[in-house]
């Protein structure tokens, strides 16, 4: 039984859940974590870290614990942390931001979830670069609105966003642009005159943006990620959205938060306060310390982790390529995309259904992070993500397996 009517139809319609008969099926992440699991295959798939971050950050959240800080933390996040949010924003970047600028959330995704809730409605649009982060069209969905889709468009040297298509994508109906930079899965890290041109446009149409930004700490070589809300006349219209999980290896702890001027924040509180009110005190403390960081141990930690994923970078890219397949070197993020067409494929959801037992390990398909059945899923349908947050044995022993491609 289908019903049109309701919002999960739509949320189902909109990630390209729904079958033609009706039915509802699970996600390819879903589908292929879990064939990975029966089949014993190593998972490239999922994009979570199998080493766990700094220890003593684990000591601040279990000290917590032990000290009683055990009961509902504000809704609006410990003091601790949405200081310590202000003054890392301030210190990284110049962000003029202040504490009370500062909603913590239970991760990015509720992060987005509210945001969208928050600021689109019915009859409205959000414009996003495609291929784009599960979430963002089923948050949109979420709200009766729709997500437009942009098409990043590749060029020398990787991914890059068509700002001129995205102006042409703006109408009446458009509120917000939903970035993501670094970005998921291509790993493009928008550049000055990328940013500069999005910036020019949000003021001349009169849009809010939101800047999905959890991957701010993992960027190569001279990429270097600067927030859109440091743009002249953008710190009034800018949500920018972050998450402790990718850039302290704990995805698990779902410590999140937003930054914005106290109308969207307001607006932006006013949904959160009823998805979640709110969650993880302890950890919240953890990474509040984490954040401050007095001794420098975050950032020993932080410079490490960008030079052990960089090496593992090259690691996957190499392997991918030599392989067979067309890889893009990411400036940020931990993932690659790779064209499998040079490699005869033509479908890489269909390839990565088949590789965990073929080959013994798991990717996804970019075409999951595209609108169903659009133009831009069509383009980047021989397209496969994989993540490079393993640890080096794991990636040998993954392209080792990935050589029977060439056989299979
Ligand atoms: C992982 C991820 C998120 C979710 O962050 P959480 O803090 O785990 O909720 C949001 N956006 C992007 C692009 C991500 O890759």
């Amino acid at each position: 039984m289908t019903s049109p009517q309701r919002r999960w139809w739509h949320v189902a319609r909109d990630t390209g859940l729904l079958d033609p008969d009706g039915a509802v099926r699970r996600t390819v992440f879903a589908e292929v974590s879990d064939l990975a699991a029966r089949t014993g295959a190593i998972n490239l798939g999922q994009g979570f870290p199998d080493v766990d971050g700094p220890e003593h950050v684990v000591q601040v959240a279990v000290e917590a614990i032990r000290a009683g800080r055990n009961q509902y933390p504000p809704g609006d996040g410990v003091p601790e942390l949405r200081e310590a949010v202000a003054a890392h924003a301030a210190d990284r970047y110049g962000m003029r931001v202040s504490p009370q600028d500062v909603l913590v959330t239970v991760g990015a995704t509720e992060a987005i979830a509210a945001t969208l809730l928050a600021l689109v409605g019915p009859g409205e649009e959000v414009l996003a670069p495609e291929p784009y982060y599960d979430s963002y069209a089923a948050a949109t969905a979420l709200a009766g609105a729709r997500l437009v889709p942009v098409p990043l468009v590749r060029r020398e040297g990787g991914f890059r966003l068509d700002v001129d298509a995205l102006a042409a994508a703006t109408t009446d109906r458009t509120r917000v642009l939903l970035l993501n930079t670094p970005h998921n899965p291509t790993g493009a890290v928008l550049d000055e005159h990328e940013l500069a041109a999005v910036a020019r446009l949000a003021r001349d149409r009169d849009l809010v943006v939101v800047t999905d930004e959890v991957y701010e700490h993992l960027t190569f070589d001279d990429a270097r990620h600067v927030p859109i809300a440091t743009l002249p006349g953008m710190a009034g219209r800018t949500v920018t959205i972050s998450s402790a999980g990718k850039t302290l290896s704990f995805t698990g702890w779902k410590v999140g938060w937003v930054i914005g001027p106290p109308p969207l924040v307001d607006a932006i509180r006013t949904v959160k306060q009823f998805l979640t009110y709110s969650g993880g005190a302890p950890f919240q403390l953890a990474v509040a310390a984490a954040l401050t960081d007095p001794d420098g141990r975050t950032a020993h930690f932080l410079t490490e982790l960008r030079t052990s994923l960089r090496r593992r970078r090259e690691l996957l890219c190499e392997g991918l390529t030599a392989v067979g397949f067309d890889a893009v070197r990411p400036q940020g993020t931990y993932f690659v995309v790779a064209d499998a067409a040079p490699l005869g494929v033509a479908d890489g959801a269909e390839l990565c259904r088949a590789m965990p037992t073929t080959v013994g390990v798991a990717a996804v398909p970019v075409s999951a992070f595209c609108r169903d059945g659009g133009p831009g899923q069509q383009a980047l349908a021989s397209w496969v993500r994989f993540t490079f947050v393993k640890r080096e044995d794991v990636l040998h022993d993954a392209l080792g397996r990935l050589e029977g491609l060439h056989r299979g």
